[in-house]
């Protein structure tokens, strides 16, 4: 699966940092959301973690696919 986050839309939130802290942080200059990974196996244990913080992000910023 890759991981993807626009940071054109991301508004800071970090719901994605919290969901998923092993593949999402937050930049400590702007707030807006950094990728620690892009590639994550379905098996992997941070792979629902992943998919949940996409489904909670509120501008709809990340994708898992
Ligand atoms: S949850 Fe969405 S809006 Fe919030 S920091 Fe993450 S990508 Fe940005």
């Amino acid at each position: 699966m890759e991981v993807r986050a626009d940071r054109d839309r991301c508004l800071g939130a970090g719901m994605c940092a919290l969901t998923a802290p092993e593949v999402f942080d937050q930049d400590t200059e702007d707030g807006l959301v950094l990728l620690l990974r892009t590639r994550l196996t379905q098996a992997d244990p941070d792979a629902e973690a992943a998919r949940e913080a996409a489904a909670l992000c509120p501008s709809e910023a990340i994708s898992v696919e």
